[in-house]
């Protein structure tokens, strides 16, 4: 990508040639940068479990492990095969023929940063109420909720329809925002390590929680996520920032039964073979009735006999 490649006059103020050669480098190493992210991160947040756990785990973690992980390898390679170029490859195609709010309206390139890190964080907590809502994107998202037990593999445990809608969605993002490749690397890392930092069964001082959820979304906010009870259930959908639960009146503070007293699942399925086996976790979304869960499937509990229904 050269400057007068660009449309804009304009553009050219920010793309200074360190700018261009930073922006080449991460695209070129986005795969190793996302790995070594992943790795750094998970490393982390798993010895975080074993020294302060939040709640014992209900089934045993070998097994879990190998199938959740099992997951994150078959979508990487899903996700490889079907788009090589990735979420930065379309960044770089948008910035290169001008399209997208950011690269035809230019800001300074801290502000556009900020705002393109809000933005997709936006659009992934629309597209996870979305998932909630529909009663088919539910049956894909329930793969994530269904695991027995929360912990951080929990947080990259996506069946592969649900994580190709996903990048569709991310793309069609980049191509109205027009974000550029290190926003977009940014953005990836970041919500790789807040969704293992907060599907962490890791425990926080309860007045460090209360500080950061402020911005943050921390474990105890996130488990009430993913609480059997469907309330529940249908509040927190934040992977990132707190704020947009705050904002749209989604946000619960803790579970009613409390963090050890709570059950972690959907019902209906809770057979290990069916929620922590791989073939069991592909198939999933093809099993079974929708359930109560997607939000125009709901049951209400039948009026008061003789009574105004409410
Ligand atoms: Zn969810």
């Amino acid at each position: 990508m050269t400057c007068h490649s660009k449309p804009h006059p304009a553009q050219c103020a920010d793309s200074q040639p360190e700018t261009l050669h930073l922006e080449q480098f991460v695209q070129t190493h986005e795969p190793a940068i996302r790995l070594a992210s992943f790795i750094g991160i998970f490393a982390l947040v798993a010895l975080w479990e074993l020294m302060a756990p939040r709640r014992a785990l209900t089934v045993p973690k070998t097994a879990r492990w190998a199938s959740n992980l099992g997951l994150v390898v078959l979508n990487t390679l899903v996700l490889r095969l079907l788009f090589p170029a990735a979420a930065v490859g379309v960044a770089a195609v948008a910035a290169e023929r001008g399209w997208g709010l950011l690269n035809i309206y230019p800001l300074h390139p801290a502000l556009a940063l900020v705002l393109a890190v809000a933005a997709l964080d936006l659009v992934i907590w629309v597209q996870h109420v979305l998932v909630h809502a529909v009663p088919a994107l539910w049956r894909l998202h329930r793969v994530h909720h269904a695991d027995l037990d929360y912990d951080l593999t929990t947080g990259a445990r996506f069946h592969p329809l649900e994580i190709v809608l996903s990048m569709l969605i991310k793309f069609a993002t980049i191509l109205v925002l027009g974000p550029s490749v290190v926003a977009v690397v940014i953005f990836e890392v970041v919500l790789n390590a807040t969704s293992m930092f907060n599907h962490g069964n890791v425990r926080l001082p309860i007045a460090l929680d209360r500080w950061l959820r402020w911005v943050l979304v921390t474990p105890d906010m996130h488990r009430v996520h993913h609480s059997i009870e469907d309330d529940e259930t249908n509040s927190n959908f934040g992977f990132n920032l707190s704020l947009w639960d705050r904002l749209f009146g989604t946000y619960r503070n803790q579970p009613r039964a409390g963090h050890q007293g709570m059950t972690i699942g959907i019902r209906d399925h809770r057979d290990p073979r069916e929620v922590d086996r791989l073939p069991g976790m592909l198939a999933l979304p093809f099993r079974g009735a929708v359930t109560g869960y997607a939000i125009n499937r709901r049951q209400w509990p039948d009026p008061m006999p003789g009574g105004e229904s409410q």
